[in-house]
């Protein structure tokens, strides 16, 4: 990204600033030229001393002047003093506003791509914290530097040299001598710089990205302890970005060094030529003070640009990552226009291919019939696809090509929000957010009242196991163990109620008693609405209306219990499996002798 495409993408963002804006402009220009008044009042101090010196006058003499100069710097630096608080204050109003849009948008774009964005790895989370906080925080600089500071300071070092020149053309040669040396050795610093910026960036974002792994697998390093191991890992990224910042470090100390070498030489320079002229009786000896005064005026601004021209290029190398999150148009979530009022929920699955964005072909030419208020059960080894036709059905990723169908119509015609307000989502394992119970369950409807989320509950079977918590439905809903939290994901179906519903594994990490509550509930949501279930669970699939079986991306069998039971397939294999992993047999053999025994009894 070039420097003028940053800046014409920020403009927008500060464009409703540019009232502030101005003002800050004037107040920083109004300061800068205060900034020359000191010269002035010293050579004019000096001059009026030396002068009354040659005359035998003292103090009584002076007095006035003294007064009068002492006013005049005191009422300046008071005046100074407002225009700094306007300009700090205006300057960090704008960042602080621009810098808060920046950020708002970029989790507004975020939140509108689809799931593929986030699985790409350069996409981690850690990775886009980073882009995003580091990006924002270059911009900011960038809009400081070019819509607050770079004008004045401009103004501030033109001013200056012109009235060194109009106080003596070689003083002012002599300073504009100085400024391309000054220019060619930040030129170089830079371009010394760039190289490691990027590669700056790249180990920040491993390092935050590992940060986050570390918390994430937090469980797993303890259990199987990896503590040095990680530890070892993390602190290779660290080494690296270690080295990395020392070498930046350097370079700039060593550059900086050289720049300020430079600048004194002009000092020495200005010095000498004023002094000769001074002693020459070519000008008066205040045109020490003033001139130097007036360099210092040059040359402050000029350091100044050095660090613009060093936070330009950190933006140059920070914003693209930022604007690559904003400009990931590609991602966007496809939507269609379809509203879908009347629902009736038959899906219809024609020759659908998919591959995953990692390259992964997860559906071999699949083809499947969901029909509405009839519960479909998907049957498969892990791996075999099953989630991935969920995932296609809620839109959460688009098939490589094939047709699907709700309702005779193209799925990809359907407004993508309205079609997922109309289908209730249960994983096997769900996402419980930071806060209470009662704000996780209400996510399913957010304007809810609390009788209608401990009704939810109830049919959940959670909420007499909520009410025995010291703080009840306030209690923090992350400490809930694993089949409390799956509940949750039930109690937020129930309150959300919608006609079609999609169980990936629902009750895979529930007790034998909580399934069979959860079945039972379940069972009665089912009613008349259209579900599709993936379960290792035999109960769940025996009594579904239709089952489809898939191996390895593809559809191999589709029945009901009974008919691919005898078809002797990859459907008995699994089910004779999962009978024989229930030892089935011998738990039969104890119900049949359990039931024996009452039946003599009661003979
Ligand atoms: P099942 O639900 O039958 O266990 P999935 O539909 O989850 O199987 O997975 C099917 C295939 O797709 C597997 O090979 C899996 O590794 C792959 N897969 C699943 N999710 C993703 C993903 N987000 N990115 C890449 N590959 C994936």
């Amino acid at each position: 990204m070039s420097l003028w495409e940053i800046i014409r993408r920020l403009y927008p963002y500060v464009l409703p600033y540019r009232r502030l804006i101005i003002s800050t402009l004037l107040l920083t220009l109004v300061g800068s030229l205060a900034a020359q008044v000191n010269p002035f009042v010293l050579r004019y101090t000096v001059d009026t001393v030396q002068s009354l010196l040659n005359r035998n006058l003292g103090l009584a003499q002076g007095l006035n002047m003294l007064l009068w100069v002492s006013g005049l710097l005191l009422g300046k630096e008071v005046i100074n003093t407002f225009i700094q608080f306007g300009q700090k204050f205006y300057g960090e109003k704008i960042r602080i506003n621009v810098s808060s849009t920046l950020s708002q948008d970029a989790i507004h774009k975020l939140l509108s791509y689809e799931l593929g964005f986030y699985s790409d790895s350069g996409n981690q989370a850690g990775k886009l914290q980073t882009r995003i906080d580091r990006g924002v925080e270059s911009l900011m600089k960038l809009v400081q530097n070019f819509f607050i500071d770079i004008l004045p300071l401009f103004a501030n070092a033109a001013v200056a040299l012109v009235v060194m020149f109009m106080a003596n053309v070689y003083v002012g040669l002599v300073a504009v001598a100085v400024l391309p040396v000054y220019f060619w050795i930040s030129y170089q610093q830079a371009d010394k710089l760039n190289g490691t910026r990027r590669a700056l960036r790249g180990l920040r974002e491993a390092k935050s990205q590992g940060l986050v792994n570390l918390i994430d697998s937090a469980v797993v390093i303890k259990s199987f302890v990896r503590e040095d191991y990680e530890e070892q890992k993390q602190a290779q990224v660290q080494q690296n970005l270690q080295n990395a910042q020392l070498e930046t470090r350097k370079t700039n100390f060593l550059y900086d060094g050289l720049k300020t070498f430079v600048e004194q030489v002009g000092v020495v320079l200005i010095i000498i030529l004023t002094a000769y002229l001074v002693l020459d009786r070519q000008i008066s000896i205040g045109a020490i003070m003033f001139h130097i005064l007036l360099f210092n005026n040059v040359s402050a601004p000029i350091r100044q640009l050095h660090r613009i021209y060093d936070e330009m290029n950190e933006a140059l190398t920070y914003s693209e990552g930022f604007f690559d999150i904003l400009d990931a148009d590609d991602a966007r979530e496809k939507t269609g226009s379809i509203q879908p009022d009347q629902l009736r929920g038959t899906f219809e699955i024609c020759n659908v291919d998919f591959t995953y964005p990692s390259g992964t072909q997860a559906l071999h030419d699949v083809c499947l019939t969901i029909e509405e208020g009839k519960t479909t059960a998907l049957v498969g080894l892990s791996g075999a696809g099953k989630s991935t036709i969920i995932n296609l059905l809620c839109k959460f990723y688009e098939p490589d090509h094939g047709k699907m169908l709700l309702d005779g119509r193209p799925l990809a015609d359907y407004d993508t929000h309205a079609l997922r307000q109309r289908i209730g989502l249960v994983l096997q394992k769900n996402h419980i957010f930071k806060g209470t119970i009662e704000e996780n369950i209400r996510y399913g409807v957010m304007d809810a009242t609390l009788e209608q989320i401990q009704a939810a509950a109830k049919q959940a079977y959670l909420h007499e196991q909520i009410m025995e918590l010291p703080k009840g439905y306030q209690s923090d809903a992350q400490q809930l163990s694993g089949g409390q939290q799956q509940r949750i994901a039930i109690a937020r179906l129930f309150l959300k109620n919608p006609p079609i519903i999609f169980l990936d594994e629902p009750t895979a990490s529930l007790d034998a008693i909580a399934t069979e509550q959860i079945k039972n509930s379940l069972d009665a949501i089912k009613k008349g609405r259209t579900v599709v279930i993936i379960s290792h669970s035999l109960a769940q699939i025996v009594d579904s209306d239709c089952i489809y079986v898939m191996k390895q991306g593809r559809m191999v069998e589709s029945g009901t219990h009974e008919q691919l039971y005898d078809l002797r397939g990859t459907y008995r294999e699994i089910f004779d499996a999962s009978a024989r992993s229930l030892n089935i047999e011998k738990l039969a053999r104890v119900m049949v002798d359990d039931e024996d025994e009452v039946g003599d009894t009661a003979a």
